[in-house]
């Protein structure tokens, strides 16, 4: 199938699946005539990091002599704090393939990945120019939903025989991994990139011994799932939902204990220094209905100091120390196999470093998890066409590469589904697409579009404020007055959101808002507004000022408790620019409870399961911060319930 769809240019700077690395500019005597190894000249390429990472070499004719990294996309402490020693090794090595920088693999394989492009235009080879950074629209090509030719079976140089094959070792297949092989399954774990694949910290995690020790306290499932429903104008699966919500205790306890000797801190406590831990966050305040907006729960635990990574890689080592684990890196699985009924038999997966394809046959079955498809371009078009038509406005968080750094999140998984009759769910998926502002996060302060205009009730979350802020002219301003601080604990909370300023925050206000004024006309003149805006923007804190004053929100009903008045100065401003974040996508294949995957009439499709972001049915048109952290914990909850479900199948 194939359409021709106008979109306009996607992920800017990113590069095609054509070429890994682009051309971004040939300078000095690039086509001069010689006979040295290299044409002297000065050549640049980018390529993927965290953000766009540029290499410009220059080269003599027998030597690279000099080299300039612009990783200013990195971050800071990490990509950034490597350039100097990335540099060193280029010019020490004179080859691209360097070391590297531990810890910053993402940065260091970007700068191999341009370096070698730069190394190629410097012996005159071609290299495909990127095409995605042209600014060209996008003609939307749907043929990821066509089966490709079976790979023949001349090109399969070796066949490996399991009871279950695991693609993909983000957190769900990490989990499922270790869970099936604890089972006593003989797995064979398959991963594109180089290592396993963990960010960030927060698990939901509830109503289990563990969390009511830590002081967490219980919640009621059902109240959580049908506000998830409801959030979700009831598209996603609540069956899917409830066996999640009736499960993560146990499955984040299990989770957290794969790190021998981890330190469960109860909340308020101490965490010990230099090891890793996992202790609740601070309970939300109280729901209060009539007042809050919003329903929020709490129970999230978070892993520190590292983020859950440590976690994910200690439990991935427990699968492989119950030796019934064999696990392939840069090895991405291609196509899905079947056997005459239907049932999924194996897999084929190909190795980067030579190309060669190995057949997985696996006994009980093949697990999908192998992540969400925010880089594919085609697949965001049609999926997430909200998304993809703005993304210029989004920061892009997601930062896994293969070693050719293309990106890993492709959709491959839901792809291979498709290509043998698994369904898509139906839309609109979900995303997380998140905006807040700076450093006061998600608060609900008065909030003005570019036109100086009030346009909605500020007493939101931060999944709310970024489906607003696509939808106004921006930037968009928070603005509040001198009692900003006092205010701050009496907001809702949620996801992102500050309840309290430390004196540090107090002491640098100038350098986190955007403009100051002693009067609310010199703010908006600080802010750069003229004319209508500048009018309008003055207008708006009046009006807004005489709401406060009455207790009551006509405009757009906030709870009295949050109408803050902007009245004693100095006045203040943040703008959300720069705020808006996309993360992951959430859209996948429909299943069962089970994770085994169903197909157009809603029949499972033997030997196949999908879980963490392949699995379809979790979070649809919108990835709601109803509690923190349920995107992981269901991945990982999935990951532990499958695992041990394949083995009893
Ligand atoms: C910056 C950032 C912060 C986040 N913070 C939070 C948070 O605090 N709380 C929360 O709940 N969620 C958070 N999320 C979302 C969360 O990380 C993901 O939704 C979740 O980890 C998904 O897990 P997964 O195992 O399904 O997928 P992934 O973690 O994406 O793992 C998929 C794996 O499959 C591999 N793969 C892809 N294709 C193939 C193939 N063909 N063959 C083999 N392997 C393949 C990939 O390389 C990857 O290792 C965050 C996301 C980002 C980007």
């Amino acid at each position: 199938m194939s359409k021709s769809l106008s979109r306009r240019s996607f992920l800017k700077g990113t590069v095609s699946m054509l070429a890994a690395a682009a051309v971004t500019g040939i300078s000095g005597k690039a086509f001069a005539e010689g006979s040295g190894t290299y044409i002297p000249g000065t050549y640049s390429a980018t390529a993927n990091g965290m953000g766009t990472v540029t290499v410009t070499m220059t080269f003599d004719a027998e030597s690279i002599t000099d080299v300039q990294l612009d990783v200013s996309g990195e971050t800071p402490d990490i990509g950034q704090a490597a350039a100097e020693e990335l540099k060193a090794q280029l010019l020490a090595g004179q080859i691209a393939e360097i070391d590297g920088v531990s810890g910053a693999s993402v940065t260091s394989t970007a700068v191999r990945v341009a370096a070698a492009a730069c190394i190629a235009q410097a012996k005159g080879e071609s290299v495909v120019v990127n095409e995605a950074a042209a600014p060209a629209d996008h003609v939307l090509d749907l043929s990821f939903m066509d089966a490709p030719e079976a790979i023949p079976s001349e090109k399969i140089s070796a066949v490996l025989d399991c009871d279950v094959a695991v693609v993909g070792l983000g957190v769900a297949g990490v989990c499922a991994t270790r869970a099936a092989a604890e089972e006593g399954m003989k797995v064979v774990a398959i991963e594109k990139c180089s290592t396993v694949n963990g960010r960030s910290s927060q698990f939901s995690f509830f109503n289990c011994e563990k969390s009511r020790e830590l002081g967490v306290e219980d919640i009621d499932a059902n109240e959580l799932v049908n506000e998830l429903m409801n959030q979700m104008s009831h598209r996603a699966n609540p069956a899917i939902l409830k066996k999640w919500a009736d499960n993560c205790g146990e499955a984040i306890t299990w989770y957290g204990n794969g790190y021998e000797g981890i330190t469960w801190v109860p909340i308020g406590e101490k965490p010990p220094e230099d090891a890793v831990y996992a202790t609740p966050m601070a309970p939300m305040p109280a729901y209060q209905p009539g007042v809050d907006h919003e329903r929020i729960f709490s129970g999230t635990l978070n892993f520190r100091p590292k983020g859950h990574t440590p976690v994910l890689e200690a439990n991935f080592q427990r699968a492989l120390d119950s030796g019934n684990v064999e696990a392939f890196f840069d090895c991405p699985a291609r196509q899905l196999l079947r056997d005459e009924s239907g049932r999924v038999t194996g897999v084929i997966f190909q190795n980067l470093h030579d190309e060669s394809y190995t057949q997985v046959n696996a006994a009980k079955g093949v697990i999908l998890a192998s992540g969400g498809f925010g880089h594919n371009e085609n697949m965001m078009a049609y999926y997430l066409p909200w998304i993809h038509d703005i993304m210029d406005k989004y920061k892009v968080t997601y930062a896994h590469t293969d070693i050719n750094a293309n990106f890993a999140n492709m959709g491959d998984g839901q792809q291979m589904g498709m290509w043998i009759g698994a369904q898509m769910e139906p839309g609109p998926l979900g995303s997380m697409a998140h905006g807040d502002f700076g450093k006061l996060g998600p608060d609900a302060f008065l909030q003005l579009n570019a036109q100086g205009i009030r346009f909605h009730n500020e007493d939101q979350t931060n999944d709310h404020y970024g489906a607003q802020f696509v939808r106004q002219p921006t930037p968009i301003y928070m603005v509040f007055d001198s009692h900003w601080a006092e205010q701050l604990p009496l907001m809702q909370g949620g996801l992102g959101s500050v309840r309290s300023a430390n004196q540090n925050l107090i002491d640098t206000i100038d350098e986190w808002t955007s403009a100051k004024g002693d009067s609310v006309e010199e703010l908006a003149a600080n802010l750069g507004l003229s004319g209508e805006a500048y009018d309008n923007f003055v207008a708006s804190v009046e009006r807004y000022n005489e709401l406060c004053e009455k207790g009551v929100d006509e405009d757009f009903g906030k709870c009295a408790q949050r109408l803050f008045p902007v009245k004693d100065g100095p006045f203040y401003a943040i703008t959300d620019e720069g705020s808006l974040r996309f993360l992951v996508t959430l859209g996948g294949l429909c299943t069962n409870p089970n994770a085994q995957v169903l197909d157009n009439d809603y029949k499972v499709i033997p030997g196949l399961f999908a879980i963490g972001n392949v699995q379809g049915g979790r979070f649809v048109g919108d990835y709601p911060t109803t509690i923190a952290g349920a995107s992981h914990s269901m991945a990982c909850t999935y990951g532990y319930l499958t695992g041990k479900f394949i083995a009893k199948a």
